[in-house]
């Protein structure tokens, strides 16, 4: 059995999709050779029972909505006045316990769009008005799903061939394998989330350690890709400092901050809603509880706490590398 057809209890595909040449190709890379048939996607995605429902499900579907969104106010946009995200994979393999995923969607289930190419369409009329930026693991983690989907190869394939667009993958990921096979370009930036271990043990469920997210980051950089670090969330936990200045001497033990393209500071931050819909659903969960301030829609941590995290960041990095180039979340 393949290691996709062993996350997933079920594989669901739309009916109208069944002869895309992109489901095929996923079906036969998640070794699905009986998925069950479907009218609609949100039939299976948005079932009244997904919540508390441990099961998984890969759903293969067309995207009936927008292919792409303007920024969030609390993304950053890296100085990029056309910020949009594709919400082309819903979902993620990934469990981290502040995910605003768990308080968007009710359950576990990985929804796949295969029509990837009118994603593509809509970026072409877009390309003719002005140069546009995505960030296309907006709602997952493209590289961890790289050998079911092929997404992180197209997208930066349309770097490399449209000068007027860029993409920012996001991720956690620790395969190394993968960049010395993509197309590189200046335009795809591979933006490498670092926790220390002690957030990743507790708040990062299933994601790989620093040590492995470092060799990504390694790896991506020697295949000449630019590289993003994120510091961003930042989660407060007792001994926050000794457990970001430990993460940081790790860090720049390996990696030459000089030679990164940027770097976000953020510390987490969530939207009033979908923070309601995790703290219902996470009773018990230290991150979902926490006493946050809201403000403007979002809650996020009281000023000083805030305040005292990103300062602190910054300081780490201007240590080490003064003439960093950063981005604040505000
Ligand atoms: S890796 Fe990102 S998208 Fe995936 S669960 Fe964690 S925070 Fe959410």
């Amino acid at each position: 059995m393949s290691m996709w057809r062993a996350l997933f209890d079920n594989v669901y595909v739309e009916k109208r999709t069944l002869e895309d040449a992109e489901t095929k190709r996923i079906l036969e890379r998640a070794g699905c050779t009986d998925p069950i048939v479907i009218e609609h996607y949100k039939d299976v995605f948005d079932r009244k029972d997904s919540e508390g429902n441990s099961e998984r499900s890969l759903i293969l579907a067309h995207n009936p909505g927008k292919h792409l969104y303007e920024g969030a106010p609390v993304c950053q946009s890296f100085g990029n006045e056309h910020f949009y995200y594709s919400p082309g994979v819903m979902n993620c393999i990934y469990d981290c316990e502040y995910c605003f995923l768990k308080g968007m969607y009710p359950g576990r289930d990985i929804c796949i769009f295969t029509d990837i190419g009118e994603t593509f369409k809509v970026l072409d009329e877009l390309e003719k008005e002005h140069p546009v930026y995505v960030c296309a693991s907006y709602n997952t983690d493209l590289n961890a799903l790289e050998n079911l989907t092929g997404y992180v190869e197209k997208w930066c394939e349309r770097a490399l061939t449209h000068p007027d667009f860029s993409v920012e993958l996001r991720t956690k990921c620790s395969r190394t394998d993968i960049y010395s096979k993509l197309p590189v370009s200046d335009r795809a930036v591979f933006a490498f989330t670092l926790s220390p271990d002690e957030i990743i043990r507790r708040f990062e469920k299933g994601t790989p350690d620093l040590e492995g997210r470092i060799r990504a980051v390694e790896e991506a950089m020697k295949a000449g890709f630019p590289v993003r670090i994120c510091f961003d969330p930042m989660i407060y936990v007792r001994n926050w400092r000794e457990h970001y200045r430990g993460m940081m001497e790790t860090l720049t033990s390996r990696i030459d901050l000089h030679m990164v393209r940027d770097i976000s500071i953020g510390t987490f931050r969530i939207s009033d809603q979908y923070l309601k819909n995790m703290r219902k659903k996470m009773p018990d969960s230290e991150i979902a509880q926490y006493p946050y301030i809201s403000d403007r829609g979002y809650y996020q941590y009281p000023e000083v706490v805030r305040l005292a995290m990103e300062d602190y960041m910054k300081e780490l990095i201007s240590d080490k590398c003064s003439g960093a180039r950063t981005f604040d979340w505000r």
